[in-house]
């Protein structure tokens, strides 16, 4: 079996299943990812759930002001978030008809669209495979190969070593591996997918 075979089957059984990650719809895809940032998982489904349910569509949010979405980030400790998201989705409304642009040149238009909010849309919703490199995917691939990576060298490493109809999963398969498993301090290797080929495993107790 091949590291990456051991990986993706590890996340078949034990990823997580977050509701977002299985979504192809932009909406729900750009509020979560915005509200995934520095925030844990588990806190995001609890909010992103009911912002759904208060604003089911991009219209509807739309047609909201920052003090009706300010409650919703406010739950996340991250008030400042709640007129990008609106920013963002007014823009794909109003400039391209409510529908997600799929190029790079468009997408780096949007406000505040970094790389890697670019290349999770490009990869779940526009069918153009890109790696997305968080800390924990970071983290985890430094430790796998036994050198420091950046994202640069992070992102070329898995465009290298992953067929492209795979990226996506085992871009969703690395950030799990990091979140429950390569914990920064006290990584637990004798349950991880990858033991057999990590450079760093012999260091784990
Ligand atoms: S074997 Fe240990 S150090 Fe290597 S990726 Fe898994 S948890 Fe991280």
């Amino acid at each position: 079996m091949s590291w990456l075979d051991a990986l993706l089957r590890w996340f078949d059984e034990h990823g997580r299943k977050y509701f977002w990650r299985f979504s192809n719809d932009w909406y729900v895809t750009i509020v979560a990812e915005i509200m995934l940032v520095r925030t844990r998982a588990t806190t995001v489904e609890r909010v992103l759930k009911d912002f759904l349910a208060r604003f089911p569509t991009p219209r509807d949010l739309c047609n909201a002001s920052d003090e009706d979405v300010v409650p919703f980030f406010k739950r996340l400790g991250l008030i400042k978030r709640s007129s990008w998201v609106r920013k963002i989705v007014c823009t794909i409304l109003e400039k391209y008809g409510g529908s997600i642009p799929c190029s790079e040149e468009d997408l780096e238009e949007l406000p505040g669209i970094g790389r890697y909010l670019k290349n999770v849309i490009l990869t779940k919703l526009c069918s153009i495979p890109r790696p997305f490199v968080d800390t924990n995917v970071l983290r985890v691939l430094s430790r796998y190969l036994g050198r420091d990576l950046d994202v640069d060298s992070a992102e070329r490493w898995l465009s290298e070593n992953v067929p492209p109809n795979l990226l996506y999963k085992t871009n969703l398969a690395l950030m799990d591996v990091g979140a429950v498993l390569c914990l920064p301090r006290e990584p637990r290797c004798s349950s991880c997918p990858l033991r057999d080929w990590c450079r760093y495993a012999e260091q784990c107790s």
